[in-house]
């Protein structure tokens, strides 16, 4: 179930302090003499990762384990999306199911035992027009021959209280994630776009009725995925409305119960019992960082070359959510920073025999 917290929650096996790999703290490198952080900021690197969800831990396990000794910056909150979601029950090789904070300190043990560097730190510029590529946490500059870009991306909320509230009891943002907890339930997509019917179509394998509630009479949606839509007896649309509220109990358990909707039109509310309520507004890539430097799409997303993670600057990868707006998954994910990683390797070894050569 995936779920937004109040405050980001950080995997077990953080500890602040200096590790053997792990790096946590705020200050300035050049001020903390026992830091290895030290040697980071001297060298110019083989591979910095940025970002530290499936993409970017992934490629760090897999530039460490080329000996390419990796730093990753988590960025703001370590473990990205997943440390917002509860029970993840799509990712291979766990039939029971697993916490998504707990999957993402696992993909971070598994990354620092080869040797990754995770510095618990926001990347906040980036300079990637020179031969070595820089990136900056506040004034502390770090230089690499690699970049990989595995910022993620986040899903659009209604900015609701009680949305806040029933995140992961109720509420949620991926259908894909989160659909099988509602087998034979009601539930509500909020949004009239692509991702809204996607989320529509596939939840009626499992919830008994779908409730489209959009809050104009025409869908941004493409035809095909209206009309698959508007042919599936399981989905019905409530045109020009908008989720007012969430409806539920707190004790004993958080649960959905139902959803205040406004009428556009004639500004009337109506409550509607429900069990679980799907925000399908969209998704914004966390890609900012890198605008006027890598070629975007008019979303936001990265763009790579098909069937690659690489951007049109040499040594500059894309992995992740950051550069997928069609499947999204933390699978996916982790096999596009597998892809990364190895491309960035590849890079580095053709870099290499060039310079042997001159
Ligand atoms: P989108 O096209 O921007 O649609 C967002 C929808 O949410 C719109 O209908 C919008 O209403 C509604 N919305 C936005 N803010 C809202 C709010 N605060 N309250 C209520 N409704 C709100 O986003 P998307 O559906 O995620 O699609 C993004 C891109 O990915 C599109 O290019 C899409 O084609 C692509 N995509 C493709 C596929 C596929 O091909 N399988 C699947 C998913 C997405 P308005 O219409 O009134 O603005």
């Amino acid at each position: 179930m995936r779920a937004r917290p109040k405050k980001p929650l950080r995997p077990t096996s953080v500890k602040a302090g200096f590790g053997r790999n792990h790096i946590s703290f705020t200050g300035s490198a050049a001020k903390c003499p026992r830091c290895p952080i030290i040697k980071k900021v001297n060298q110019i690197q083989d591979v910095i990762i940025v970002g530290s969800g499936p993409a970017g831990y992934t490629a760090a396990l897999y530039a460490a384990r080329a000996n390419l000794d990796p730093t990753l910056f988590t960025g703001a909150i370590a473990g990205g999306q997943l440390m917002i979601t509860t029970d993840v029950e799509n990712y291979p090789g766990f039939p029971d199911g697993i916490m998504g904070p707990e999957l993402m300190g696992l993909f971070r043990a598994q990354a620092e035992r080869f040797g990754t560097t995770v510095i618990e730190q926001h990347v906040t510029k980036v300079d990637f027009s020179g031969e070595t590529h820089k990136v900056w946490v506040g004034e502390q500059e770090y230089s690499a021959r690699t970049v990989i870009i595995a910022t993620g991306a986040e899903a659009k909320w209604i900015g609701l209280p009680s949305e806040i509230t029933f995140s992961g009891y109720g509420v949620s943002a991926c259908a894909t994630c989160d659909g099988f907890f509602f087998r034979g339930k009601e539930v509500i997509v909020v949004g009239g776009g692509d991702t809204a019917m996607e989320e529509a179509n596939f939840l009626t394998r499992h919830a008994s009725k779908v409730y489209v509630v959009h809050r104009r009479s025409d869908l941004r949606a493409s035809k095909i995925m209206q009309k698959r839509a508007f042919d599936n007896p399981k989905i019905d649309f409530i045109w020009n409305a908008t989720v007012e509220e969430i409806l539920g109990e707190t004790d004993p358990l958080k649960k959905v119960t139902g959803a205040r909707l406004k009428s556009m039109l004639e500004g009337k509310t109506w409550e509607m019992p429900i069990d679980g309520v799907f925000v399908a507004i969209g998704h914004t890539p966390n890609s900012d960082l890198f605008t006027g430097m890598l070629e975007m799409d008019e979303l936001g997303y990265l763009i790579v070359e098909p069937f690659s993670s690489r951007t049109k600057i040499p040594g500059v990868f894309a992995c992740g959510d950051a550069a997928d707006h069609v499947y999204r998954q933390a699978v996916t994910a982790a096999g596009t920073g597998c892809m990364a990683a190895i491309e960035a390797e590849r890079y580095l070894e053709a870099q290499q025999h060039v310079a042997h050569a001159l």
